[in-house]
């Protein structure tokens, strides 16, 4: 008899994630993210991406690239050093104006972020309030005239800015900036490309608009480490900056919105419910229009930044030109014109696209096994393109003659797929725990294997089995996957 062909069925589907704290112990559990330093008591607001956390982000990372560089004709790469010289800094404005505000519980000596203090008391209190870059003052006044509290109940310090970059001290010798060797890691990694845009244009002589992406690590003394990785230390930004004529400033505007709403839903797989554009009514030093697109992340209680698209206007070349002395502006041969581009910038932080694929995806089954028992599985419904392991390889037994069949097929897939062979544990063992990290197919090899020269193939999301020829598993897997 074939051992695999009772199958399992799903009765009810519902559970979501909804604690941060639940969430936290399930990624560490199934080895996505681990805690920064665990060993030696932790490391607030820094975390460990595990074997399946990192194939996961390497997905999400390379499905934007494809998208915002492959599948254009207009965009470059770029990766930049995460150190630069220490005026980028300064012609940025991050020197001077990179801060939140902060307050202590004058007891506990806690730190908040004041905005979110104040945006916590606002919404828990049915009234609404635009929280958009306040300033110190501003918060102060609200945090008196409402009788803000600290979360436990204790009086609150004057609020005060912080500036958010992380200071570094380098061997360099430049004269130029003598502040003892004073030195920032990048606070975003946007400035790089900004540096780097007169050689791209020197070098690639591309005519705008164009575009230049970078995927990189960016540093911020974040006050608040409450939130995941949601809101770290250390993070990864997927940034692209458009330089182009400003008079086509509304029409891109419009076509990078949509581009970016577009490949959250159809690429990742977002619902469109569960995501919505924020207009900034205050705006940024820099910026001269701004749109967020937020999620509506449960385990943080609803609707969150996701990622920005700015218009930056010529605020930044021409910053960097009066910093350097460079020259860099722009000479449109067909109109005679030159100018300094104004800049278009889509930036996403990666570890939040990571935290929002796992959220959407987490389900949890009420099922009926393969012995015909109510069960419950967790199963990650993710896109396969997004999925960390594709194919799980798993004998029926540790029989050697199964064994040895698996690792034939194994042999057969592993240099096309991310696969993962696995033979401790019970068959729906393995199975929910294949589920759990997303594994779209889990293939099968049983005692029939050994003479039909085929396998049983189940699938994820509907748990149906069915039976392929060992022989025909590539070209299977070119059309499922
Ligand atoms: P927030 O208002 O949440 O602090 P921000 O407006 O400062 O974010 P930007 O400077 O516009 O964020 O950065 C672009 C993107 O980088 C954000 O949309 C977010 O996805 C990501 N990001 C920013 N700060 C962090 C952080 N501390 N941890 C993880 N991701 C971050």
């Amino acid at each position: 008899m074939n051992q695999q062909n009772v199958t399992e069925t799903v009765s009810q589907s519902n559970s979501v994630l909804t604690s941060l704290e639940q969430f936290k112990s399930w990624a560490k559990e199934n080895g996505f993210i681990y805690p920064s330093s665990e060993i030696y008591g932790g490391f607030a607001a820094v975390y460990d991406y595990g074997h399946y956390g990192i194939l996961l982000k390497n997905n999400i990372q390379r499905l934007w690239e494809k998208s915002m560089v492959q599948e254009r004709e207009d965009v470059y790469l770029l990766d930049s050093g995460i150190f630069m010289h220490p005026k980028t800094w300064v012609a940025s404005g991050h020197v001077g104006g990179f801060e939140d505000v902060l307050v202590e519980d004058k007891k506990t000596h806690k730190r908040f972020r004041a905005d979110h203090l104040v945006e916590e008391w606002f919404e828990k209190h049915g009234k609404s309030v635009d929280m958009d870059k306040k300033t110190a003052a501003e918060l102060s006044e609200l945090i008196k005239a409402n009788n803000i509290k600290s979360p436990d109940g204790n009086e609150l310090t004057e609020p005060r800015s912080f500036n958010l970059l992380v200071k570094s001290n380098m061997g360099t010798t430049d004269a130029s900036f003598n502040n003892e060797n004073v030195t920032y890691l990048r606070g975003e990694t946007c400035q790089g490309i900004y540096l780097e845009y007169k050689n791209f244009r020197d070098t690639l002589r591309p005519k705008l608009p164009f575009g230049i992406a970078q995927v990189g690590k960016a540093f911020r003394n974040e006050i608040v480490a409450r939130q995941f990785i949601f809101r770290t230390r250390e993070f990864e930004q997927m940034e692209m900056q458009y330089f182009h004529n400003p008079k086509d400033k509304e029409k891109l505007f419009d076509m990078w919105k949509n581009e970016r709403m577009n490949w959250l839903v159809n690429v990742l797989g977002i619902s469109s419910e569960n995501l919505r554009f924020k207009k900034h009514e205050k705006l940024v030093f820099y910026a001269t229009a701004a749109f967020d697109i937020e999620y509506n992340f449960k385990t943080l209680g609803g609707f969150k930044e996701l990622e920005g698209i700015h218009d930056r206007g010529d605020y930044d070349l021409t910053q960097h030109s009066k910093f350097s002395g460079e020259k860099l502006d722009y000479f449109d041969q067909e109109s005679g014109e030159r100018f300094t581009p104004h800049i278009m910038e889509t930036s996403v932080g990666l570890n939040r696209l990571l935290m929002m694929v796992l959220e959407e995806g987490w389900v949890v089954e009420e099922i009926v096994n393969a012995k015909g028992e109510k069960d419950k599985r967790i199963v990650l419904k993710i896109k396969p393109e997004l999925s960390p392991i594709k194919i799980a390889i798993l004998p029926l037994s540790r029989k050697i003659e199964l064994q040895t069949k698996a690792k034939e097929v194994l042999n057969i897939l592993k240099g096309t797929y991310q696969t993962q062979y696995d033979e401790t544990a019970s068959i729906g063992k393995r199975y929910r725990r294949q589920d759990e990290i997303g594994t779209p197919y889990c293939l099968t090899v049983d005692f029939d294997s050994l003479t039909d020269n085929s396998v049983t193939v189940r699938d994820r999301d509907t748990m149906k089995q069915e039976r392929i020829e060992i022989s025909q598993l590539k070209d299977y897997f070119k059309l499922k996957l």
